[in-house]
């Protein structure tokens, strides 16, 4: 151990020397199947070869030229290929360096895009509990993790957090799929009533819910309404796709399933594949104009805005996606890696609920499946299955 500031300092992390494809392999030669792709950030597998060459390229050609004298191919070329996947020829995307400043920047285009329309009012955000947008400030203050917010609550925003839709725990035996959907998506228009429309700018929300949840995704009409009630009282819709965007939910954007059109997408992990660190927040071309036109420019900005290596690093990326049909690959396998772990699992005591979207899959443990009793969290059965996982050479993620 050296003078690294680990994140777990009690622990002993092996040394990753090498990866490939969907192994890591560590210096003592050992062999890890990477099963949850990190935090489900490579999407592609390690080091592949397309994109370790359009890196190489770069590199050689221009790493980085700052944004406030350049813009570079890269970025022209990726923001044009997410305007098309997003389906609005005038959206704009604004590239940062993960997900947390993506969510940040969504912030603040939701902020300056209400103060541009004189409605300086407008700047409560809600989120959803057992969420989790970001470890800055302002992402931390949208997230509904209290494990990695205690601390910090001081320094953070007080928002309401609304109920997330949550059908294995929280619809009701007498309850529809859609009756579920409508009372939990009316949590959002009593939130928004409580604090009064004038005040609220945006409602964040993970579409499949990653980290905090385990990937679960909403049911029936829920997003419909939440942006239905999201119209009707002039706030903002921003989707976090940080996790479950970038095709590893079957679509490319996971919104997509939702039928519905968000203001604001954010997405990161999956957009380089783990190659390069790189987010971005995509905006409809409505709140981009508004902004201009009353300002001139978004009042935000980092060095390491529209990285050229970064951006053709996800380009290659992108390209990869598009060429070997992988929305659509992930939408078939996902489908029968799902059925394998439900019949896996059918009779196992423990196994509540295998679910998720594409190859966002999760498993929800419990004590007895017909109470649904959670394990006692002191226990640390996931981050245990985790350890012993990992020392079998599978890595997934609690
Ligand atoms: N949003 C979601 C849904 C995430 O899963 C994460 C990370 O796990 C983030 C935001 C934060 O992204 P980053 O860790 O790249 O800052």
């Amino acid at each position: 151990m050296g003078n690294v500031f680990y994140r777990n300092p009690r622990h002993s992390y092996p040394l990753a020397v090498r990866g490939e494809g969907v192994y890591l392999y560590d210096s003592q030669g050992r062999q890890y199947f990477d099963g949850s792709g990190g935090a489900a950030v490579t999407c592609l597998g390690h080091c592949h070869p397309d994109v370790v060459e359009a890196i190489q390229r770069q590199v050689e050609l221009l790493a980085f030229a700052h944004t406030a004298f350049f813009t570079n191919e890269p970025q022209e070329r990726l923001a044009a290929a997410l305007a098309a996947r997003f389906g609005e020829d005038d959206a704009r995307v604004y590239f940062v360096s993960g997900g947390s400043e993506a969510n940040e920047t969504a912030l603040k285009l939701v902020r300056q895009y209400w103060v541009a329309h004189g409605r300086e009012d407008k700047h409560v955000v809600i989120s959803r509990r057992q969420s989790y947008h970001g470890n800055t400030l302002g992402a931390l203050s949208l997230s509904g993790n209290p494990g990695r917010s205690q601390i910090y609550a001081p320094l953070l925003h007080q928002w309401p957090k609304i109920e997330p839709c949550y059908a294995y725990r929280q619809q009701r035996d007498d309850e529809s799929e859609a009756d579920y959907a409508s009372r939990c998506a009316a949590s959002l228009e009593r939130a928004i009533d409580e604090i009064g429309a004038h005040r609220v700018a945006a409602f964040i929300a993970e579409p499949v819910v990653g980290a905090t949840l385990g990937a679960v995704p909403a049911v029936g009409q829920y997003f419909s309404t939440i942006r239905e009630i999201c119209d009707r009282h002039e706030v903002l819709l921003v989707a976090d796709e940080v996790m479950c965007g970038c095709a590893r939910s079957g679509t490319y954007f996971a919104f997509e399933q939702e039928a519905i059109r968000p203001d604001i997408v954010t997405v990161a992990k999956g957009l380089a594949g783990g190659h390069l660190p790189i987010g971005a927040a995509i905006a409809r071309g409505f709140i981009h104009r508004q902004i201009v036109d009353s300002f001139g420019a978004f009042s935000h900005g980092h060095t390491y805005v529209g990285h050229a290596t970064a951006c053709a690093a996800a380009s290659a990326v992108a390209d990869v996606i598009e060429r070997e049909k992988l929305v659509e690959q992930v939408s078939t396998r996902g489908a029968i890696l799902k059925r394998a772990l439900q019949q896996a699992f059918r009779d196992h005591p423990h196994v509540g609920d295998v679910r998720g979207r594409g190859l966002l899959l999760g498993i929800e443990l419990v004590c007895d499946r017909e109470t649904k009793t959670p394990p006692d969290a002191k226990l640390g059965l996931a981050e245990e299955i985790r350890t012993r996982a990992m020392s079998n050479g599978l890595i997934c993620y609690p």
